[in-house]
């Protein structure tokens, strides 16, 4: 087999004389291919050569395969192939190709696109054929076109490739088109749904402000109006009656404001501030609040800010509060008995940073695994019957989250049916200058070692009291209960003062104080109480001081400083007493001659009665261009206007050109203190009143205190103006 494989020539053998030369291939056992040539000899014999072909067969064999798979390929893919030579004469055309245009494979091959489709057709397809055979890279372009075949219109993307010889010249162009009418026809649609959604997206944005507007401006009215007929003499009924409406008005309010917020925050439109914030009053802020609803029902709101968290972070106060307040409200909501513990601490976050940790732990109804995922899906709710049991809208731990998103943080839960919930959230943590010291309160001078007997029935309180008096050098020692306590003086246990939580069953606060003193003579005394507690027991605890839960820690540590400095009560300033004084009118503090300019009557009637409960007597102007009359008169009288409380919307002339042309007529002190008032709560209101140069905001409803403090500011920007 070696021999015959290289090729071997016999000679010998007889064949028959009248036969020529014969070649024929064989196939060996061992599966080479061998070409056998027989030559006839004159003599009769052969000459016979073997020679091994197994290469040569194997390729062409291959060859046909390949060709095989190509034309099946290109007859059966749904894109047209086609080629033509460098001349524009068809080499190949696939079935797509013809019946796209219409003709039979006889038709195509050597014929030119001009003999087949017309000079028109091919002037255009021979301008790109010869674009493409310039380019070494393939040429891709999108065209339409007349299919021929059903006389449509048809996107196509178009691929030219040039065909070279082994000398790189250009002998053909390959073409191949697909027709994407279809996926043009869907991104076209896409587009369009998405400009529509876009602009019903502006729309309901628009839509929104405009409602939020015009819902405010009547709640203005219902809050308002049920606020001062609760300043009048009411039967029991009435009151009922009034409160009622302010109660729900307030609620309506809420919801608006959810709704308001959550769009916002869907259209993009809400930008977070980025300002420091003190924690502790913003947290503090979010307890005064919530902590009358949790009185109402009994239940311990308790708060503690642990020891290294920043006294003030970079951040946005207004919707850190508004995601405390959610979380508090919530917890109170769905809780009937124990307690409600807010947390907030720091951590190491992954990547080196630090990130501050709230938590809004209770004791209440719990949620079951398979819904906490859903919780923070807007509108979503525990069940139906949760619902109706405690209302609610579902809105406010989706804003929570997106809040908190925005925040570059997130949120969380842990909860069990029956036990109670813990939301937690996160965001990353900026300190800002002033607090490069952590929150801790200095320790309290020379109280050092003062041992403190403190009394709570709630485990967690007692837990936070011990920590923070510890802090600041105290030596407490904490009961659950009265009889505890009580029994730890009969052992002969010496204390300096005692903190007592008022409301504890068995033995409360104030009975226990009382027997204190008989053990203790003038025992300095803090008794925690409830909010609401009208605090009339205080009076038989000579010199008692009263904190109202939840216990905030600077409030503590000064009423504690307070009790322990004074040795004569009678003087003590008060902590946070709860009977507060009856305080004299605002105007007879804080003279000014006060305009008012609002066009419409009930708000303006609203803002008139409030302004004079507060003692004012009140100009009144129903648009800008009145209010500008008004002050020039008040001014050539000799009695200008201090302070003028505009409305922004107005007919005839807007607040915010009136205030311009004020501004540019009474320069310098001479000027009105302008406070805005719109019923928009639109980003960017406060931005464009201050613009025009007004100095302050109020967002109706406006309320007494509201308008209160307002006037305050006035009263020291005035002052500050004046002095120059
Ligand atoms: P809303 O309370 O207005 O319905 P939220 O988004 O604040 O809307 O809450 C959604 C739902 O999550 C509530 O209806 C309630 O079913 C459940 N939930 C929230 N907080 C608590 C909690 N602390 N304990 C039990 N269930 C809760």
């Amino acid at each position: 087999v070696d021999a015959l494989a290289r090729g071997y020539v016999a000679v010998g053998g007889s064949m028959s004389p009248t036969k020529g030369p014969e070649t024929y291939l064989r196939k060996t056992r061992e599966g080479r291919s061998l070409e056998v040539k027989t030559l006839p000899l004159p003599d009769g014999g052969v000459v016979r050569t073997f020679t091994d072909v197994t290469d040569y067969v194997q390729a062409q064999e291959a060859l046909a395969r390949k060709q095989a798979q190509l034309s099946a390929l290109v007859n059966n893919i749904p894109d047209r192939v086609w080629l033509k030579d460098a001349d524009g004469v068809y080499l190949l055309s696939n079935p797509a190709h013809r019946r796209q245009h219409g003709v039979r494979d006889e038709d195509v091959i050597g014929k030119t696109a001009a003999q087949l489709f017309g000079n028109e057709v091919a002037a255009r397809q021979r301008e790109t054929d010869l674009t493409a055979m310039a380019s070494d890279q393939p040429l891709v372009y999108e065209d339409q076109l007349v299919n021929r075949h059903d006389g449509t219109l048809q996107q196509v993307e178009l691929v030219k490739v040039a065909m070279r010889d082994e000398g790189g010249r250009a002998i053909g162009v390959l073409g191949i088109a697909r027709d994407i009418t279809a996926r043009k026809r869907a991104e076209a649609a896409l587009i369009a749904a998405r400009d529509a959604a876009e602009a019903g997206n502006r729309a309901k944005a628009q839509f929104l402000a405009n409602m939020s507007h015009e819902i405010r401006t009547p709640m203005n009215a219902v809050i308002g109006m049920s606020d001062l007929l609760l300043d009048t003499q009411l039967s029991s009924a009435q009151r009922e009656f009034a409160e009622t409406i302010r109660t729900s008005g307030n609620t309506l309010l809420a919801l608006i404001n959810d709704i308001l917020d959550f769009s916002r925050i869907e259209s993009g439109q809400l930008k977070l501030e980025r300002t420091p914030v003190n924690l502790a009053e913003c947290v503090e802020s979010a307890l005064d609040l919530t902590s009358g609803p949790a009185a109402a029902k009994g239940l311990e709101l308790l708060y503690c800010i642990e020891d290294d968290v920043p006294r003030t972070v970079h951040g946005d106060v207004t919707r850190l509060r508004q995601i405390f307040v959610n979380l508090i409200n919530n917890a109170v909501k769905f809780t009937q008995r124990g307690e409600v513990l807010v947390t907030v601490s720091c951590r190491a976050a992954t990547n080196g940073g630090m990130l501050l940790h709230g938590s809004v732990r209770d004791t209440g109804i719990g949620i079951p695994p398979e819904r906490q995922d859903r919780l923070f899906q807007m509108f979503s709710q525990v069940d139906a019957s949760t619902t109706r049991q405690y209302g609610g809208s579902g809105l406010g731990l989706a804003i929570c989250r997106r809040l908190l998103t925005l925040m570059g943080g997130r949120i969380w839960l842990e909860s069990s049916v029956g036990e109670g919930s813990d939301f937690q959230f996160e965001i990353p943590l900026q300190p800002a200058p002033p607090g490069a010291g952590a929150h801790v309160h200095e320790h309290a001078a020379g109280l050092a070692g003062r041992r403190l007997l403190l009394v709570d029935d709630n485990a967690s309180s007692r837990r936070i009291l011990t920590l923070q008096t510890t802090r600041w050098g105290f030596q407490p020692r904490a009961a659950s209960s009265g009889s505890q306590a009580l029994a730890w003086v009969d052992a002969g246990e010496v204390f300096e003062a005692a903190v007592l939580d008022a409301q504890m069953p068995g033995m409360d606060g104030y009975a226990l104080g009382g027997q204190l003193r008989q053990h203790f003579g003038r025992l300095p005394l803090l008794l925690l109480t409830a909010i609401g507690d009208p605090g009339k027991r205080l009076a038989g605890l000579d010199g008692a001081q009263a904190l109202t839960k939840p216990v905030k820690a600077q409030a503590l540590l000064d009423a504690l400083t307070g009790l322990f400095a004074l040795q004569t009560p009678a003087s003590a300033p008060p902590a946070q007493v709860l009977v507060a004084a009856h305080e004299p009118r605002l105007a007879e503090l804080l003279p000014l001659r006060v305009l008012l300019a609002e066009d419409n009557l009930v708000n303006q009637r609203v803002a008139a009665l409030i302004l004079s409960g507060l003692g004012y007597d009140v100009g009144i102007a129903t648009d800008g261009l009145q209010a500008l009359e008004q002050v020039a008169l008040a001014a050539a009288q000799g009695g200008p206007f201090d302070v003028i409380l505009m409305d922004v919307q107005m007919p005839a002339m807007d607040g915010l050109e009136a205030t311009r042309r004020l501004r540019a007529h009474y320069p310098g002190a001479a000027r009105p203190w302008i406070i805005a008032m719109t019923a928009n709560a639109m980003e960017g209101d406060r931005e464009a009143c201050l613009a025009a140069g007004m100095d302050d905001y109020l967002s109706k409803p406006i309320r007494a205190a509201g308008v209160g403090e307002a006037l305050r500011r006035a009263g020291a920007g005035l002052a500050r103006l004046r002095a120059g």
